[in-house]
């Protein structure tokens, strides 16, 4: 995904919306039960390996320079909004409201307050590439990601994204890091999103072990860790702004360098 990646949903904790299907309800469970041990792990790529956040800020710079006689106020006012708008319209698309493409364009014209009839698809395009330039140019994997991908590299590991396949392999290939992984789940290739368990359940499949053999870890709370816990695997949610301790049957770490001990201790 290119969304921002420092969303944080509100859920209540341990139900969410199904873009798939209706609200499902899954009760906590003890985490002192015995559990598989870890065959696979699978890392969400925003926020959790490559510094979107970061990236994103290079990109909305980026249009506020170019467009600078477009879009009044200052730059930092630009980048909250522009953070903003990426958090709405890509909870649209994790609704199933309006495709991948579509956010993107509806990010831009709502930054340029603008209609479809007022900026063709077309050319919130040619705008959204000023600032894919920018933020492409800007990916790099955090530090702790580094090290918990060098710990944990005798295990099969996975992406599950939300988001292009063919765009978040470009950004993996990107920070040097596509060759670590077995398999990347795309979104968009499936037609699931997370938290859809039918994202997780493709995953599981294509690395051949059984959910309860498998462990996901990303940024996100709903999407990431709950969504990995309703699909049968065991979620980590990296609560990298500490904002914890969420959920009973979430495990919450705030640094990647916390993974290891988890997936090697279950
Ligand atoms: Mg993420």
């Amino acid at each position: 995904m290119t969304a921002g990646e420092s969303f944080r949903g509100d859920c209540g904790g341990l139900c969410f919306a199904n873009p798939t299907g209706p609200m499902r309800h899954r009760p906590p469970e003890p985490l002192d039960m015995p559990r598989s041990p870890i065959q696979v792990v699978f890392f969400d790529i925003d926020g959790t390996l490559v510094d979107h956040a970061g990236a994103s800020r290079a990109g909305a710079l980026g249009l506020f320079h170019r467009f600078r006689d477009r879009l009044p106020g200052s730059a930092e006012r630009l980048l909250q909004r522009w953070d903003d708008l990426t958090e709405l319209h890509f909870d649209r698309y994790l609704r199933g409201e309006t495709s991948y493409a579509g956010q993107r364009r509806w990010r831009i014209r709502d930054l340029f307050h603008v209609t479809p009839g007022e900026m063709s698809d077309a050319e919130a395009d040619a705008v959204y590439a000023v600032y894919r330039e920018r933020y492409e140019g800007s990916w790099s994997l955090y530090p702790d990601a580094v090290a918990a991908l060098d710990a944990l590299s005798r295990y099969p590991l996975g992406v599950i994204t939300n988001g292009g396949s063919v765009h978040q392999r470009q950004k993996l290939a990107g920070v040097g890091a596509l060759d670590r992984f077995a398999a990347v789940i795309a979104s968009e290739d499936l037609g699931f999103a997370k938290p859809a368990p039918q994202i997780f359940e493709a995953a599981c499949e294509a690395m051949g072990a059984p959910p309860s053999a498998c462990l996901h870890v990303g940024d996100r709370l709903d999407a990431d860790a709950i969504g990995a816990c309703d699909a049968g695997l065991r979620g980590v949610w990296l609560d990298r702004h500490d904002e914890g301790p969420g959920p009973a049957n979430v495990e919450r770490i705030t640094r990647l360098t916390e993974l290891p001990a988890l997936v090697f201790e279950p």
